[in-house]
């Protein structure tokens, strides 16, 4: 069966490989087309699309926003975007924030008495783009302040932790119009993730439908087997297409494999019917 992995993240974001060896890597997974969705950039996909085209593999522009949200996490995908599009600009604004939250975040680090500075975290997790907390996490682990990367997040780095600082956001709807506006498909990632009850998942997902929501992220490896069976359902439900990726990180999620879950290709082909839709919208 053919595959098609539409979740992965290069070190341009908080992955470990660069753009040539995820590449690499998915010729070597026997994956047939690749999403490579670095969070709040597309600045890895240049490289990325040079590379599949020498081994034959398919390549789909794509990227990880984040939505203001509570209790948990709302990630959202936006596949078969032009990147030159009104979604470049936005995405350089977000780098420009994250640039402002960084020695925020490295000030409260000091104060409990864990000095890290920007240029240690660059050199020890080995960032190439954008520094986020998994980077920091990275660095934290390496300068012995905590025994491990989780730790650094559950003790210090997750949301509402000593550490954490919000980082500005967008609401769900702005990101849907951000991707659509450039012309892709917007997906909900690891709706696990989100951390709501079954009832009020499935009503807050009726609220991102009708925002516009095309797709729901059912294979994760987030997800248990009776998760995958309940989200696929939903999707049928609700009408959004269902996709599913891997999430690699390379070495930053060790346990995860580039292609794990061997999301089908199938899906790949219903959201690119969706795309074409846009486009000609456009
Ligand atoms: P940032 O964009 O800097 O807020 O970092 C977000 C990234 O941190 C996510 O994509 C995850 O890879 C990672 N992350 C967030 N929360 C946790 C957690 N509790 N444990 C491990 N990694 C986390
Ligand atoms: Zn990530
Ligand atoms: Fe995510
Ligand atoms: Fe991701």
């Amino acid at each position: 069966m053919k595959t098609a992995d539409l979740h992965m993240h290069t070190n341009h974001s908080d992955g470990t490989l660069n753009p040539v060896e995820l590449a690499r890597l998915a010729k070597y997974q026997n994956l047939d087309a690749i999403a490579l969705t670095d969070h709040d950039t597309v600045t890895g996909l240049a490289e990325l699309v040079e590379e599949v085209n020498k081994l034959g593999i398919e390549a789909i522009p794509g990227v990880e926003l984040s939505a203001n949200f509570f209790p948990g996490t709302l990630h959202i995908l936006g596949y078969g975007f032009d990147p030159q599009g009104p979604i470049r600009q936005k995405l350089e604004q977000f780098q420009k924030s994250r640039a402002e939250r960084n020695p925020q975040l490295l000030e409260k680090l000091k104060t409990l008495g864990m000095p890290l500075t920007l240029e240690e975290v660059q050199k020890l997790s080995g960032a190439k783009n954008q520094i986020g907390r998994p980077h920091i996490a990275k660095a934290m682990e390496i300068k012995g302040y905590v025994a491990s990367y989780e730790e650094a997040f559950d003790k210090y780095l997750t949301k509402g932790g000593p550490a954490y600082i919000r980082k500005a956001g967008l609401t769900a709807k702005e990101c849907i119009d951000l991707i659509h506006e450039s012309g892709g498909v917007a997906v909900i990632a690891h709706p696990i993730q989100m951390k709501l009850q079954k009832m009020e998942l499935q009503e807050k997902l009726k609220e991102l439908v009708d925002m516009g929501m095309d797709g729901l992220e059912v294979i994760h490896p987030d997800h248990s087997p009776e998760n995958q069976e309940f989200f696929i359902r939903l999707a049928d439900e609700l009408g959004l297409l269902p996709t599913g990726g891997s999430d690699f990180h390379g070495d930053h999620k060790p346990s995860v494999q580039l292609g794990q879950g061997r999301p089908p290709y199938a899906y790949l082909e219903a959201l690119r019917g969706r795309m074409k839709q846009w486009q000609g919208t456009n």
